[in-house]
């Protein structure tokens, strides 16, 4: 059975005080808490891994990277790699999100080669895809996320740690959700393709949904058959709002 996947995503926010209380307060609240099948997961900026690390352990949530170098070692400067990552049991790394995409001009092929790096680490990734407002609205939604799919993908084997989060652009940061019925019409396409890849690791990969997600919506989203949780970024970094979406997530009803 696969997993409900709830993700903050904090981009780049938080001092470090305010990283620490964060983490201080989550691992509080589920140390009183029977997570279940539900994953909690949070990815702050590198500069606080280590930090979320002593209380994800207390309180068994874990940590993510938001990016990763394709690169092994070396002469790159401000990059990190799949092998430090792994040194900071980091257990999971977002790769290929729109921003990454869109400010630092990041291409499917280059998504690809993180994620191979990724693997080879052991590292779990959260591999992102979405088509853009312009996209949509032309109606080529469909054919963006497939193709976004087969080149990330392209040479990789699928397993279980693999998770993949459809986030619709023009949803990100603005306020303007994707509604449960276009959500889950993307998410059904990407559960096909999953099938049609690996039809034996197709039911145990989580497939989630990012895009304004606040506590008011999480809700009506988890309830869609084929969406498994939630890569959120802004309501992600209230801790009150955060723990009301776990709560949410936690609903028997849900899972
Ligand atoms: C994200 O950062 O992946 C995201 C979906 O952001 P927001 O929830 O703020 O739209």
């Amino acid at each position: 059975m696969r997993k409900t996947v709830i993700t903050a995503n904090w981009k780049m926010n938080k001092s470090l005080v305010e990283a620490s209380d964060f983490f201080r307060l989550l691992a509080d609240f589920l140390a009183a808490q029977d997570t279940g099948n539900v994953e909690i997961i949070v990815c702050p900026p590198y500069p606080y891994l280590f930090l979320a690390r002593e209380s994800a352990v207390r309180a068994g949530f874990k940590i993510g990277a938001q990016n990763v170098s394709d690169r092994e070692n070396g002469a790159f400067t401000g990059e990190i790699s799949a092998a430090m990552l792994d040194s900071l049991h980091c257990d999971y790394c977002i790769i290929g999100h729109s921003e990454r995409r869109t400010f630092y001009h990041e291409t499917n092929i280059l998504i690809n080669r993180k994620l191979k790096a990724l693997l080879q680490y052991g590292i779990k990734p959260i591999v992102c895809v979405g088509e853009t407002l312009e996209q949509r609205e032309e109606g080529h939604a469909r054919d963006i996320v497939l193709k976004q799919l087969q080149v990330c993908f392209n040479e990789i084997i699928m397993t279980p740690d693999i998770v993949i989060a459809y986030e619709p652009v023009w949803a990100i940061g603005t306020g303007r959700t994707a509604t449960p019925q276009q959500a889950q019409e993307i998410h059904a396409l990407i559960r096909e393709w999953l099938q049609d890849y690996n039809p034996d690791t197709a039911p145990e990969i989580s497939v989630l949904y990012g895009g304004s997600i606040s506590p008011e919506n999480i809700g009506d989203l988890l309830q869609q058959p084929d969406i498994d949780g939630g890569l959120i970024g802004g309501a992600s970094l209230d801790i009150l709002k955060f723990k009301r979406m776990i709560i949410t997530a936690l609903d028997p009803g849900l899972n």
